[in-house]
């Protein structure tokens, strides 16, 4: 299967039952606020290219950012912050997101998450997680000819996605790298058909983070360049 036969498939999922719940009922309270565009209220597949160099990994939607909107950080405060970085990093084609349609495109990066549904309190729970897992292992199988550096924004998304590279072909070094900002491992390829990859940490664009100046504009956008170098964008 293809990248985008994934997503297809992905929007469709039903597996976790708490979440299903959780994204329909926000889905059906706020349908009236925004009568004039379709809420989404399902899965949100990754967004970006198909043979991206690299791949920015989150956490899950926003209740009322991607679950509304169906796009991966679009709509909400936390994606102005990341969308206005990677404009300036030469990753985006506009430093704006506000919904699908708008003309948006990413050069060479994709972005996903290891939880594809909006969770109660933006905290998905572990077993969520794992039910979720598998659509990561095939996102980052197809990825893997062409990736060569991840960011990842946030602790849950660093645990969430080592297994997954290792799964994919890449080699987790011991000690396991520990999640920190500015933090960059060197995971060398299991197999001659891998090249290795660059992981690189980054605190999550939440405005716990943003509005507090723990992550400022600046940090991100060194983060995204470093990587988008190594990826040779
Ligand atoms: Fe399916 Fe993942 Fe959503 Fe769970 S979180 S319902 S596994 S897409």
């Amino acid at each position: 299967r293809t990248l985008a036969e994934m997503d297809d498939r992905l929007v469709h999922c039903r597996a976790c039952p708490r979440l299903v719940a959780w994204r329909e009922q926000v889905a059906r309270d706020k349908r009236a606020a925004f009568r004039d565009e379709e809420y989404w209220g399902r899965p949100v597949p990754g967004f970006g290219p198909a043979d991206a160099a690299l791949l920015i990994v989150g956490l899950a939607p926003a209740a009322h950012g991607a679950n509304r909107t169906g796009r991966m950080f679009t709509g909400d405060r936390s994606g102005d912050f990341l969308y206005a970085a990677m404009y300036e990093a030469g990753l985006a084609s506009q430093p704006t997101a506000t919904r699908p349609g708008d003309g948006l495109v990413l050069h060479g990066t994709r972005i996903t998450s290891p939880v594809h549904c909006a969770p109660p309190a933006n905290r998905p729970t572990t077993a969520e997680r794992d039910t979720c897992r598998h659509w990561l292992d095939r996102e980052l199988t197809l990825l893997a000819p062409t990736l060569r550096s991840v960011i990842v924004l946030g602790g849950f998304g660093w645990q969430a996605l080592l297994p997954v590279l290792a799964a994919a072909g890449w080699v987790i070094p011991r000690p396991l790298p520990r999640f920190g900002h500015g933090a960059h491992a060197e995971l060398p390829a299991a197999s001659p058909d891998r090249e290795p990859l660059h992981l690189f940490g980054c605190y999550h664009v939440s405005q716990q983070n943003t509005f507090t100046g723990r992550l400022t504009p600046a940090m991100l956008t060194d983060v995204l360049t470093s990587a988008a170098e190594t990826a040779g964008l």
